[in-house]
């Protein structure tokens, strides 16, 4: 393996079990890694500190061990089958009400690069670095072994998510199988999921708890979901109850899916849905509404991005706040991880204030414990929600 020297000082991250090695950390590269090749790292002084993936960037080094192990067929397929063991431990997998799931979550699971979504028995490896990429065939062969019968296909939807200047050549296509898309169980719910042409792996998943939430709310309300997607908070919603539901989504294919996922589940829903954008839906519409969603999409992908983000919040928000019936609930995302909590609240807080309305906080919601969060990554916490009372 080829061993990169850190400079002084430069390995205090890495004893404290951060997983990324930073450009600029780097003093001294052992002969010329190839993208995604395993190294090992070492301090100034010589001392080994772990093995990890190789790739051009600003994160240079993505650990995935900082013990001295054999980084083979065996470590890869524990690694799944312990991520596996948490998703039982928490009543996901092998549960005849749900079987949508992430069964991989980065970092968070000790995976840095890494994303597997289970739905029903297709699985759908993501891969965010090159690393991970080229390990596709022992994931396959692992998650083939984990699953046995429980399994029937893998979809691999990496195209995109890693650095295009790889050259990896990664088409996206089944790596084994190939089911067609198909109907999921979260909670009960039905939903239909394409991982083909799907957004993220197919579904936002790690809005589950915070979907069961708004069904606890909905009861007699009338509901706006804003930025929508593929339904789900309106199902909740209708399930909870509601008086009438409304989804908004810029996206016509959203809508589509939204019409098809609430068709799914009710015979006579009260429900409708607007293909339009969602700043102007929120100034074109009176008081009508007691309980409002607001999902939007990653204003900000980049550092760069985060003052424009923030700005964004804020209109989003003043809007519902300015239109939201007085005893209405709010609940509010920000799913950028570059918006840190405090930020994202601020956005929010002066919303409120440019609105003018007396406002409480209710819960405070984050990502399902099927993201979890590596203690040692705090970045890896990027789903921020409020749920807000609004006099
Ligand atoms: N709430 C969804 C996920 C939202 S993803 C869920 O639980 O599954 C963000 C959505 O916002 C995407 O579907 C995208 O089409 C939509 N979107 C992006 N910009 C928009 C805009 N300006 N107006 C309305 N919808 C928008």
């Amino acid at each position: 393996m080829i061993i990169i020297q850190l400079k002084p000082g430069k390995d205090q991250s890495l004893l404290r079990f951060h997983p990324w090695v930073f450009s600029g950390a780097i003093k001294k590269i052992d002969g010329k890694p190839t993208e995604g090749e395993l190294v090992e790292v070492i301090s100034n002084e010589g001392r080994f500190l772990g093995i990890g993936h190789y790739q051009v960037g600003s994160i240079t080094i993505r650990m995935v061990s900082f013990e001295k192990v054999n980084v083979d067929y065996p470590f890869w397929k524990n690694k799944l089958f312990q991520a596996y063991l948490l998703r039982k431990k928490l009543n996901l997998a092998e549960n005849n009400q749900n079987n949508v799931y992430r069964l991989v979550h980065g970092e968070g699971d000790g995976l840095p690069g890494l994303i597997i979504d289970i739905y029903n028995t297709t699985a759908v490896i993501q891969s965010h670095s090159v690393g991970m990429y080229l390990t596709r065939d022992h994931f396959t062969r692992a998650l083939k072994e984990i699953y046995g019968q429980n399994l029937t296909a893998i979809y691999d939807k990496s195209e995109a998510t890693i650095p295009f200047k790889a050259n990896t050549g990664a088409k996206n296509g089944y790596l084994w199988g190939d089911n067609e898309p198909g109907t999921i169980l979260e909670y009960g719910n039905k939903f239909h999921i394409d991982w083909v042409e799907g957004q993220k792996t197919g579904f936002f998943i790690d809005q589950r708890e915070n979907r069961k939430l708004v069904e606890t709310y909905s009861r007699d309300r009338t509901v706006l979901n804003v930025f929508g997607y593929t339904g789900g908070f309106s199902v909740y919603a209708l399930r909870g109850g509601a008086k009438l539901v409304h989804s908004v989504d810029s996206s016509e294919r959203a809508i589509d899916l939204t019409n098809q996922n609430v068709d799914l589940n009710f015979t006579e829903p009260n429900h409708e849905s607007f293909a339009v954008d969602a700043f102007e839906y929120l100034n074109n519409i009176d008081d009508k509404y007691d309980l409002i969603i607001l999902d939007p999409p990653a204003f900000a992908k980049h550092q760069d991005a985060l003052r424009n983000a923030l700005q964004a919040y804020k209109r989003i928000n003043t809007r519902a706040f300015s239109k939201i019936k007085p005893g209405g609930i709010l609940f509010t995302f920000s799913c950028s991880q570059i918006v840190n909590k405090d930020q994202f609240r601020q956005a929010v807080f002066s919303a409120a204030a440019i609105a003018k309305r007396n406002v409480r906080i209710l819960h405070q919601l984050t990502q399902p414990a099927d993201h979890p969060i590596n203690i040692y990554h705090p970045e890896g916490e990027y789903l921020k929600g409020l749920v807000l009372y609004i006099e």
